[in-house]
């Protein structure tokens, strides 16, 4: 289960320890907007781009070496363009928007993309039905891509909303691909908006409480702080401390193992105390070596 760019890098050492076909990432799409007319999916595709070995490896999302001539002359007719979008990424945006006005579900698109970027791995949306992630704040209440990109996630969280969770249902494969798995791997991802987004969707915390699959997190949050992104303002926004504690409590009722890094040996006791397993290690993702490491200790613990 992945969000966007901290789930990216696991997925990377998660290949290269697994045939890449064994893996199935089930993706948020909370994120997704749409823009320019097209329908926008940043973190399935971070995970695809990642996989196929063509992300902005400075950025984490985006494709290496894009370009942004469009955006540049889209700025001629409507000014500031908030949300980057390069030449390259934008020919996705304008083939997934195609197809799904073709009447294509998001999860018949995706494998497309996969397919096409010569992928192994699938890559499954959360769900096909419209859900957006809402933040309100004391500018209002924002598409969750207005607090993060357009204002910087510079606001005071009052409260997150998920718009379309009550309706929307399991994309085709998801709950078969947990029921079926050995193993779930919940990313290091935000707790609130990626990870708890695709828990939001009603059967997959059923799913992942029915499996027999060990169910294995990594925590987000290192040393009380996130190593990147706005997960503390979030996770005060839902009223909970900033720790890796904390996120267990968000997913205590289905988790087998979490996975701390070694500042936070100290919460070892108190997070085993609800009922979930602790292992202690580095969790920091510098390098390909820290991302295999990170992936066999998922793997394997
Ligand atoms: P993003 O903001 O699009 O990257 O969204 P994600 O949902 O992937 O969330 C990123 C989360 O992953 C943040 O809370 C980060 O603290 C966390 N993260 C990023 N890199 C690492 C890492 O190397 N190790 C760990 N443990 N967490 C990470």
């Amino acid at each position: 289960m992945a969000g966007g760019v901290g789930a990216a890098k696991l997925l990377a050492g998660i290949v290269k320890v697994i045939d890449p076909k064994e893996l199935t990432v089930i993706g948020n799409t909370g994120d997704d907007i749409e823009l320019h007319g097209l329908h926008i999916s940043p973190d399935l595709d971070i995970a695809a781009y990642t996989l196929a070995g063509i992300v902005d490896k400075t950025q984490g999302w985006g494709i290496s070496g894009d370009t942004f001539q469009c955006l540049d002359a889209l700025k001629t007719f409507s000014g500031f363009e908030w949300f980057h979008l390069g030449d390259r990424d934008l020919a996705t945006h304008i083939f997934r928007t195609n197809l799904l006005r073709q009447g294509y579900s998001l999860s018949q698109v995706t494998q497309k993309v996969c397919v096409a970027l010569g992928l192994k791995t699938t890559i499954l949306p959360m769900t096909d039905d419209k859900f957006e992630t809402r933040i309100t704040t004391k500018a209002g209440t924002m598409h969750f891509e207005e607090y993060m990109v357009k204002r910087g996630a510079k606001d005071e969280v009052l409260g997150v909303e998920f718009y379309g969770a009550e309706k929307a249902k399991p994309a085709a494969g998801v709950v078969e691909a947990i029921e079926n798995a050995r193993r779930v791997v919940i990313c290091p991802s935000n707790p609130v908006v990626s990870v708890g987004t695709i828990l939001s969707v009603k059967g997959i915390r059923e799913a992942l409480k029915r499996t027999d699959a060990v169910k294995v997190g990594v925590s987000p949050i290192i040393g009380g702080k996130p190593v990147k992104g706005p997960a503390d303002k979030l996770l005060r926004g839902l009223g909970c401390e900033v720790s890796a504690f904390a996120v267990t409590e968000l997913y205590a009722d289905f988790l087998d193992v979490f996975v701390i890094d070694i500042v936070d040996a100290s919460e070892k006791e108190r997070i085993e105390q609800l009922g979930v397993k602790v292992k202690v290690t580095n969790t920091v993702m510098r390098n390909m070596s820290d991302k295999v490491e990170l992936a066999k200790t998922m793997l394997e613990t």
